[in-house]
């Protein structure tokens, strides 16, 4: 067991324990990440006794600065690359209307026993007499071995005790490809409503990272199936489903969303994009249409689901900023590139597109890849090749007409003193005269054209140029 404490970190605490006659442990996450074979850089260190003068001490001997929070009755230090906190063992027993416990100093198993899950819950000694043995009353390590999340305590206490358990269960099977145990899924089920105790920030805290794993689906469907996700994110739950009318259903697009989100997963690691997959057809359930003769439809679902952006984002404590907005023109754009791939291909459309998408033309077409879901190879090939030709149209219209980023020729200001204007209604007029005229390609990208072209427009709204 020894390898495992290789960093000499771990001899100092294992001196400073037999100095101060207490016993200290390696615990949690640190060490189920020995076991996995994750790197890991914060280790928490559960000492019987005061973890903060134990902490006090480590610092006076790695010369290092303690952080101490004396209402947690925690400290932490940071040594070369690791962060370690330290903590006294505790006993804790819980309330109905909080997530904070009553503590008591206890044993090392009474620490052991208020973790979440076994396998964050095993711990390796530092102290002589069983220097590095691992400390494991619930046989987490089998659990390790078998892939499964597992509460030491009946899951329904565990869940009901700190119901943000239920979301680290499911952020932790989702990070790790675990599943979760059958019992604990049940409790899950029984226990959900106290999710509601809750701060919304954590439950996103949590979702995020669900979001961030190699394949948030797996998370998602564990969120759906014990019914969180109906009470933390309904908009997502209500995708569910597939209504059938005269023999004709559609897809569903819960499913549908989850694979487009996996799909993104493996071309990008931007939390914000994959948000996008996410939202992209979160209107779908509320412009919902069969139309006789035609099928199913999903008119405007593109425009309702960046309106619910903004909306979906203040629920979930999701900043209200520029990310938001990169959100917002994702979902608005989604079906341009689709569209243009089954079109013939005009320059125009090429050029509004840019225009349009601007910086995040990449990350459109990225999503748009991550949106074809059909099971028809034929129509998955065909697609593709599709985005291929826009893409390199795209290339070619930027390398020539430089839209992206663009501004028209000849601007607000410009207009003003040419005709002698002061800012109002005309001004605006002509500018996206101007505008649409360099993108319908009906002139070039120019100062002198532009200029040209707008002499001519202001003689149908009655200016004439003032004498300069
Ligand atoms: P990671 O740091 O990768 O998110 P972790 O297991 O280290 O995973 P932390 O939140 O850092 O998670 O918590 C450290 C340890 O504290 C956990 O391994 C677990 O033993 C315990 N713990 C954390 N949160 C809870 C909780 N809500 N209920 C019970 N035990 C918890
Ligand atoms: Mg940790």
């Amino acid at each position: 067991m020894e390898k495992h404490l290789q960093h000499p970190v771990f001899k100092v605490l294992a001196n400073i324990a037999h100095t101060q006659q207490t016993e200290a442990y390696v615990i949690g996450g640190y060490v189920r990440d020995i076991f996995l074979s994750r790197p890991s850089k914060d280790i928490d260190i559960v000492v019987l006794g005061n973890g903060i003068d134990f902490a006090e001490a480590a610092g006076r001997q790695l010369r290092t600065k303690v952080a101490v929070f004396k209402n947690f009755g925690t400290a932490m230090l940071k040594t070369q690359d690791l962060e370690i906190e330290f903590v006294g063992a505790r006993k804790e027993s819980y309330r109905a209307d909080s997530r904070k416990p009553i503590v008591e100093n206890g044993t090392i198993q009474d620490d052991q026993l208020r973790r979440d899950f076994t396998i964050n819950a095993l711990a390796i000694s530092l102290n002589a007499d069983n220097y590095a043995a691992l400390v494991d009353p619930f046989d987490g390590i089998t659990d390790l071995k078998n892939k499964l999340i597992r509460t030491p305590l009946d899951p329904e206490i565990t869940f009901s005790d700190d119901p943000l358990r239920m979301m680290r269960a499911i952020r932790f099977a989702a990070q790790l490809g675990f599943s979760i145990d059958h019992q604990a899924i049940e409790a899950i089920k029984k226990q959900k409503e106290r999710i509601g105790i809750v701060s919304k920030e954590r439950i996103t805290d949590e979702l995020n990272k669900i979001i961030l794993s190699k394949l948030p689906s797996v998370g998602f469907k564990y969120l759906f199936d014990t019914g969180l996700l109906h009470l933390i994110f309904p908009q997502m739950a209500n995708l569910y489903g597939v209504e059938i009318i005269n023999g004709k259903g559609h897809k569903d697009n819960f499913y549908h969303t989850l694979q487009v989100l996996d799909n993104i997963c493996e071309a990008t690691d931007d939390i914000w994009l994959r948000w996008a997959a996410i939202l992209h057809d979160i209107a779908k359930p509320a412009t919902k249409r069969f139309e006789e003769g035609h099928g199913w439809t999903f008119h405007g679902h593109e425009d309702k689901g960046a309106r619910m952006v903004p909306q979906i984002f203040g629920q979930l404590k999701l900043p209200l900023n520029e990310k938001m907005k990169y959100v917002q023109k994702l979902v608005q754009l989604h079906l341009r590139p689709i569209v243009l791939a089954q079109e013939v291909v005009t320059d125009s459309a090429v050029r509004r597109l840019l225009f349009d998408a601007g910086e995040d033309i990449e990350s459109l077409m990225m999503l748009c890849n991550a949106d074809v879901t059909t099971k028809n190879e034929y129509k998955v090939k065909k697609y593709r090749n599709n985005f291929e030709l826009v893409k390199q149209k795209l290339k070619d219209v930027e390398e020539r007409d430089k839209i992206r980023n663009w501004q028209p020729p000849i601007t607000g200001n410009d207009i003003m003193q040419i005709f002698g204007l002061t800012a109002g209604k005309e001004v605006g007029l002509i500018k996206n005269a101007i505008r649409e005229a360099i993108l319908e390609g009906e002139i070039t990208n120019s100062y002198d054209e532009a200029l040209q072209f707008m002499l001519e427009k202001a003689k149908q709204f009655g200016l004439v140029p003032v004498k300069q």
